[in-house]
């Protein structure tokens, strides 16, 4: 196992982008130190300005709105915004995906891309960000993680990410890449195995202080390989989590054997807000990024302590404001307060965010599979993976009307997909089924949620 040796244009790019984003969210760093003071009042005088600006220019320059001022009205009252706010339409998923190009500023600053949201729900949605909007994102998480390991404001914290970022190049059997202008390292989440811990150790160990950051299970599925290995260095070490739920069984095996501590964090693709949690272990929603409304199933506020629907309101996505949108996610409401100090509103416990992982016959796990296969893919409205035994899957796959003609298509995907699965599980000896169904069946054990991968076979 070594490091690449090569020029590896995915990473430098990499880099080229931490940089400039960097640069670009210089002006914001005061700003975003100072919201960890912030009181009550404060948070709702920011929130109001942010959301007002935000507002009017949604209703003169975004298309969806502007054809809408009958129903997103002038708000004549500031002082009231937030019952203001809770009177305006929902925006579902649906209308998101149906009108997705309606809610984008049509014309965009230099350098704005998009990436697409998971395929694993429904048709990808895609979500525009401005290199400003990115930049202001990284200097939020990168300011949170900078307190999590206690670096000091002025560099980078140092990050060793699961994310399946670096996909591993075909027959790679590299363990890990090193950006180190961005002091950060990706490790190989495809070949986490028992084999590796002692490489790993001595990657981690060259770290004074470092932040592990990725899909919960990625995390977990490292501290397992690691067993108790690490018992000298790992309180070097905190990590924050994303994406999945970090359940209590992750979170026992990452602080056992990984670090001192794990952070859960919620946010989404689309990028309207982020909570995170504090060091009570509860979940708090960041003031500057975004609003969090929970609803129940006629659009009304919450009561305390009830589970209802989130609605999100993003503060500084210019480039596509999504006001009230619905997630899909479903949230305790909380109104307390929190001992740690930190006023920031608090959000309960969230729902809607689990998978199960594949697992290889050589007993790694690995999640986020279908969303990473059917990425980017046209022509498919919902999927799901099934695996049956350790080499054997069942791919369910909801086709657009289109798409159900269009036999080229139809075979175009199978070989992506079956190419992605192959070179994330590093071996070819698959065998993918696929399954064309009007809908997928939800889970009635998960509440009817949707489950974009299944692992039915015994473990
Ligand atoms: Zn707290």
């Amino acid at each position: 196992m070594k490091q690449h040796q090569f020029f590896n244009p995915k990473l430098a790019r990499h880099e080229i982008a931490t940089i400039v984003k960097y640069l670009l969210g210089t002006g914001f760093h005061k700003s975003i130190k100072q919201a960890w003071q912030l009181n009550l009042t404060d948070i709702s005088n920011i929130q109001k300005e942010l959301f007002l600006a935000m507002y009017s220019k949604a209703r003169k320059n975004i298309p969806y709105y502007a054809a809408r001022t009958s129903l997103y009205t002038e708000c004549t009252a500031p002082d009231t915004w937030q019952e203001f706010l809770g009177s305006l339409p929902i925006v579902t998923k649906k209308i998101l995906r149906t009108e997705n190009e309606q809610f984008v500023l049509p014309k965009k600053a230099w350098g704005t891309t998009y990436h697409t949201t998971s395929g694993s729900s429904g048709t990808p949605i895609r979500v525009w960000v401005s290199p400003t909007e990115r930049a202001y994102i990284d200097a939020i998480l990168n300011d949170w993680y900078q307190r999590l390991t206690g670096m000091s404001a002025h560099s980078y914290p140092p990050k060793i990410n699961l994310s399946g970022f670096m996909t591993p190049p075909k027959g790679s059997v590299e363990l890990y890449w090193s950006a180190f202008l961005a002091n950060e390292h990706f490790i190989n989440i495809y070949n986490l195995k028992q084999d590796n811990a002692q490489t790993l150790y001595a990657v981690f160990n060259q770290y004074p202080k470092a932040i592990f950051l990725g899909y919960a299970s990625a995390i977990g599925e490292l501290a397992r390989i690691m067993g108790d290995s690490m018992q000298d260095i790992k309180n070097k070490f905190v990590a924050a989590t994303t994406s999945e739920i970090l359940t209590p069984a992750y979170k026992e095996l990452i602080e056992t054997n990984l670090c001192s501590k794990v952070y859960d964090q919620y946010g989404s693709q689309e990028g309207c807000h982020l909570a995170m949690q504090c060091s009570m272990g509860n979940m708090h929603v960041h003031p500057l990024f975004g609003i969090i409304e929970i609803v129940d199933a006629d659009g009304q506020p919450c009561k305390d302590g009830e589970t209802g629907r989130v609605l999100v309101t993003s503060l500084f996505r210019h480039t596509m404001p999504l006001i009230r949108y619905e997630l899909g996610d479903e949230a305790v409401i909380n109104h307390g307060n929190c001992q740690c100090g930190l006023q920031w509103p608090l959000i309960g416990s969230i729902a809607g965010r689990s998978e199960d992982l594949v697992i290889t016959p050589d007993g790694r796990r690995i999640g986020y599979l279908n969303f990473h296969s059917t990425k980017d893919l046209l022509g498919i409205v919902e999927s799901q993976l099934v695996q049956k035994a350790p080499n054997r899957f069942i791919f369910r796959i909801v086709l657009s009307q289109q798409a159900k003609h269009n036999a080229e298509l139809i075979i175009q995907n199978e070989q992506r997909i079956l190419a992605q699965i192959r070179n994330r599980l590093g071996y070819d000896a698959i065998e993918v089924s696929f399954d064309y169904l009007s809908s997928i069946p939800r889970d009635d054990r998960g509440r009817g949620k949707f489950k974009a991968v299944i692992v039915d076979m015994e473990v």
